[in-house]
């Protein structure tokens, strides 16, 4: 299972804004974004002329960075929200929201995605009874997310549950306390707040 291990800090110093893929962190004063609020690198003071690729770029970019995705597997993404009927830039963010290491982390149980992706694949979760490890799994409207019995009292989860600051998805019904989610439909995009122009990443890759 591939994934990127570099600086994410980085990730969010070359896209010019927060991607929030810390945690707590990010809402401190240690964020890096407020030190140094440039593009990594020698040349990160440096001006570089915005060609519309080149906006078009960051924002496809951006959306990877948020979600944790390799660019291969945003790709396939994209390639089967073009397919679907809806509209694509709106399927395309609806397929990412519905992977099971967002919506652990949209339910409050994790920090980031990030930390997300590991409790998933470290088995901590079931969907309707049975033991789950990929992050990348994709839920349904109907589906019940649950935490083993023994994992329901990890620290790591307590105080993500305790310290989240973030407002419930409503199209997910979670309760805390024992540790479950139920995924009451797809959101659409208002329910979506990724900040994240999906038009652009549509031009992109239609070129
Ligand atoms: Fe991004 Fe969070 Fe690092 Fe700030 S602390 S740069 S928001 S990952």
């Amino acid at each position: 299972m591939a994934r990127y291990t570099g600086s994410v800090c980085k990730l969010c110093r070359r896209e010019r804004t927060k991607l929030f893929l810390k945690g707590a962190r990010c809402e401190s004063s240690k964020c890096a974004i407020e030190r140094k609020p440039y593009p990594p690198g020698e040349h990160g003071k440096g001006r570089v002329r915005e060609t519309q690729y080149l906006i078009q770029l960051r924002e496809k970019q951006k959306a990877r960075r948020i979600y944790g995705v390799l660019e291969k597997q945003f790709r396939r993404y994209y390639a089967e929200a073009a397919r679907s009927k809806g509209i694509t830039g709106e399927t395309l963010l609806q397929i990412l929201e519905s992977r099971l290491d967002n919506v652990v982390y949209r339910a409050h149980f994790a920090e980031s995605r990030s930390q997300a992706r590991q409790l998933v694949s470290h088995g901590h979760f079931r969907i309707n009874g049975r033991r789950v490890t990929v992050p990348s799994l994709r839920v349904r409207p109907g589906d019940v997310i649950t935490m083993r019995e023994a994992s329901k009292e990890m620290l790591v989860v307590q105080h993500a549950v305790d310290t989240s600051r973030r407002t419930t998805s409503d199209w997910l019904e979670v309760e805390l306390s024992a540790r479950k989610i139920t995924v009451t439909r797809l959101p659409s995009r208002a329910q979506i707040d990724t900040q994240v122009q999906e038009q652009l990443i549509v031009e992109l890759y239609s070129k």
